[in-house]
């Protein structure tokens, strides 16, 4: 009996693989390779597409060695979403740089799009206009390389996004789930197509995108020696570590705690649209049937910590701000803002800049860091009042994960904040396991209802009964958050 199956995640700055033992629910090897990204001018990110599918092959042989082909029945994929890739239908190469997601190149372009295009946008696709998503990186590239223009023109030319690419190279089939469709701009969330009208506006002719197909749809085989694998599951990676995170239900919810905080929360078959500023995504399409969450993203979280570290030299290690936090009581009346780069949902200021309050002559250091974490804290706060209030959905729990959930006492006051348990799960690597987990249930191996088992709690951070005072700082933070949206 095949035992074992493999992950991929596909992230920004690595890939990695795991291999995943399903009847022991744990993973038994697992290999990574960082991925370079450059900078070309102010602003733009790119990828070389096909370092990412040598690494991504690199990994992916060294967990098939590691676990023999005859054993693993299935590789499942998770992805970084929205970044853009081109290639030749002919030859599988990339025609020019992949434009990563975090590129700012199509900043002017997206906020030149008028109200009621805006308001379409938002109603088809869940999204609001941006250029963090792949439809005008992929209008860029079809408006300014010369070549891709040649290969259209041929009926050669694939645009799609990491997964799609991926999966093309390992066997030959041009394809995209729906949640990385979901984060295109071009794709109709309730109909689980692309958008005809949307395509026409971007310029983007249907012929050059992927087939849409369902997270456990056939990706068809890859060929290790004589054995082939089948890709049995592939899903974006916010939504992987929800996945992994066991949050399959109506008001499940996780936040990841990375340089930046990404908060998704679980809203069942239902499509909410957001009055806040959220993005309404798909959150899986399982055996027929399509869930939605509510996602919203704090843009600096970990960075702030990697501020207190690098940029004043507060402290040396990140894990030292959880020390400092707790050797004093309290913030002493300090509140920080973590606007390095503008605050998002549900303030939306792209001006307003990081910002401490309340500095008097007994304030340390150790009062400093606690504000910082408390931020991040409250930052999320902020989304999950959001959440509430949009969805009329409770939020009854928190499963977290990230490099700072590491931190007990940032943890701690998220609970108390929140006013809801948090929990912290023993595998933090949440993507890589949802992606296991996937293709796992896709292949029958693991039943949905099973994979709440397969996920284990390290601690759960309980919160205090004294709601008031955890208000009354919340409300301080949100008194700075206003005067940090004071520019002019
Ligand atoms: P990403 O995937 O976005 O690169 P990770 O999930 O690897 O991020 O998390 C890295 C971030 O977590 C860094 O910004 C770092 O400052 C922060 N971090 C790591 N350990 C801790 C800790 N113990 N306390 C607070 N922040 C931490």
């Amino acid at each position: 009996m095949k035992k074992y199956v493999i992950a991929l995640d596909e992230g920004t700055t690595s890939v990695r693989a795991g291999v995943y033992d399903v009847e022991k629910g744990m993973f038994i090897h697992r290999a990574q390779q960082d991925v370079g990204q450059s900078f070309p001018r102010s602003g733009w990110v790119e990828q070389d597409a096909n370092e990412i599918y040598y690494k991504s092959m690199y990994v992916l042989n060294d967990c098939v060695q590691a676990a023999g082909a005859e054993n693993v029945a299935g590789i499942g994929i998770a992805n970084q979403r929205e970044t853009v890739v081109f290639w030749n239908r002919d030859t599988g190469e990339p025609v020019c740089p992949a434009i990563v997601w975090q590129c700012r190149r199509t900043g002017k372009f997206c906020e030149s799009i008028e109200a009621p295009m805006r308001k379409k946008i938002k109603e088809k696709t869940g999204l609001l206009p941006d250029a963090y998503f792949s439809a005008s990186k992929i209008k860029w590239n079809l408006d300014n390389i010369p070549e891709a223009r040649k290969l259209m023109g041929e009926g050669k030319l694939c645009a799609g996004t990491v997964e799609s690419f991926i999966v093309f190279r390992l066997t030959g089939r041009f394809l995209s789930d729906y949640t990385n469709a979901s984060r295109t701009m071009l794709f109709d969330i309730k109909k689980l197509c692309w958008d005809k009208e949307l395509c026409e506006f971007f310029g983007i002719p249907l012929g050059i995108l992927p087939q849409p197909v369902a997270c456990d749809g056939d990706f068809g085989s890859v060929r290790f020696g004589g054995k082939q694998i089948p890709i049995t599951g592939v899903l974006g990676d916010q939504q992987a570590a929800l996945f992994g995170q066991a949050c399959y239900r109506e008001g499940d919810g996780k936040i990841t705690y990375g340089t930046g905080l990404f908060m998704l929360f679980h809203t069942g078959d239902k499509c909410i649209s957001s009055d806040s500023g959220l993005l309404t995504t798909i959150a899986y399409t399982l055996n027929g049937k399509t869930s939605y969450a509510l996602e919203g993203s704090a843009f600096n979280a970990g960075s702030a910590v990697q501020w207190l570290r690098d940029g004043i030299g507060l402290i040396q290690t990140s894990g030292e701000s959880e020390e400092l936090a707790c050797s004093v009581s309290d913030s002493g009346g300090i509140s920080f803002v973590p606007a390095f780069t503008g605050l998002g949902a549900p303030h939306w200021n792209s001006e307003a800049r990081a910002l401490l309050t309340g500095i008097s002559r007994g304030t340390t250091k150790a009062h400093i860091v606690r504000a910082v974490l408390e931020s991040i804290a409250f930052s999320a706060r902020d989304l999950a009042e959001c959440m509430i209030r949009d969805s009329g959905i409770c939020l009854r729990e928190i499963k977290c994960d990230g490099g700072a959930s590491a931190n007990s006492f940032l943890m701690q006051f998220q609970a108390d904040t929140l006013g809801i348990p948090v929990d912290r799960p023993q595998e933090r690597e949440s993507t890589l396991l949802g992606a296991s987990l996937l293709s796992a249930v896709s292949l029958g191996l693991l039943r949905s209802d099973e994979i709440e088992t397969r996920r284990v709690s390290e601690k759960i951070f309980k919160p205090s009964p004294n709601r008031k005072k955890f208000d009354d700082l919340y409300n301080s933070y949100l008194f700075a958050v206003k005067r940090a949206l004071m520019t002019e």
